[in-house]
């Protein structure tokens, strides 16, 4: 990954540094996020992850098949001293710990499984929402079915949150075949 001055000036600029006491607050990426919340930046015609870019830039090059994992959990933070190189298992296990901690329901997860059932009815299409939300297949079909969250209105089928959502759920559905 190489930076150029002007491009670590255009990336510094998509940063909000957090002010603590005693410095060590997180670097929030304002920029775009992708579907987990991962900053991302375009650089070289591809968009990278903006803590790659981060850890490149302050700590170095990140070895191939490593991964950049934070220390304060927080998926959008720049901030080098949180972050550290980590192994492909530490990336999975720091994922499935962060949709463990996100797997309360809301209104915009209802709207989005209610979005999912308007327009995919197929097998194994409940058992995939399910695990995309992190939530029991039980709530799943009553949403399906109107017996709760009925006020909510379903997702906007183009709105980003939809779009990472169903990505989520037919990706969870490849890797259950697969396994
Ligand atoms: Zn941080």
């Amino acid at each position: 990954m190489q930076i150029t001055h002007k491009d670590f000036y255009r990336f510094l600029d998509k940063i909000d540094f957090v002010p603590t006491p005693g410095g060590g607050g997180c670097w929030n990426w304002t920029g775009s996020l992708d579907c987990w919340g991962y900053g991302r930046f375009w650089l070289d015609g591809k968009h990278h992850g903006a803590h790659r870019v981060a850890f490149a830039t302050y700590k170095g090059e990140i070895p191939d098949g490593m991964f950049v994992r934070h220390s304060c959990d927080n998926p959008r933070c720049c901030s080098p001293a949180h972050l550290a190189l980590g192994t492909h298992q530490d990336n999975m296990n720091d994922m499935k710990s962060r949709s463990r901690q996100a797997s309360v329901l809301d209104e915009s997860k209802a709207a989005n499984a209610k979005r999912l059932f308007l327009s995919r009815s197929d097998f194994g299409i409940v058992r995939a929402a399910a695990r995309a939300l992190g939530i029991d297949r039980k709530t799943v079909r009553d949403i399906r079915d109107g017996k709760r969250w009925k006020h909510v209105a379903p997702a906007d089928p183009g709105s980003h949150s939809y779009l990472c959502f169903e990505a989520a759920a037919l990706a969870s559905r490849r890797s259950r075949r697969s396994s």
